[in-house]
């Protein structure tokens, strides 16, 4: 099965817009997509702000807020994951800075009554 790329979202305007959300990481896109069905379309939010003097700094807002709510759902996501096996046997082998922040995101999952 073909990874899905290409969402078909339903805006809250009505009007439906497909995206491209291959430069998203795979366990990132179903979340973006559910905010993006919050938003309204391109096109009618551009009709809402008007003016092309505020343009840019509008689009630099939503875009901060795209990616908030990107790595919010993520976080959402990742929290509901309960296991990742295969970071245990790594986290002996952690050597960078990279590995073990993500050993100690994975203790405190893993220990949720841990006070
Ligand atoms: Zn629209």
């Amino acid at each position: 099965m073909a990874v899905k790329t290409i969402w078909q979202i339903t805006h809250s305007c009505g009007h439906q817009a497909a995206r491209d959300l291959s430069d998203r990481a795979a366990d990132r896109r179903a979340g973006f997509a559910e905010w993006l069905a919050k938003q309204e379309c391109t096109a009618c939010w551009r009709a809402a702000k008007g003016g092309d003097e505020e343009d840019k700094a509008a689009w630099l807002e939503a875009k901060r807020a795209e990616e908030q709510a990107e790595s919010d759902a993520w976080s959402e996501q990742y929290r509901n994951t309960v296991v990742l096996p295969y970071l245990a046997p790594a986290a002996q082998a952690v050597r960078d800075a990279e590995c073990v922040a993500v050993a100690v995101d994975v203790a405190i999952v893993r220990t949720p009554n841990t006070k």
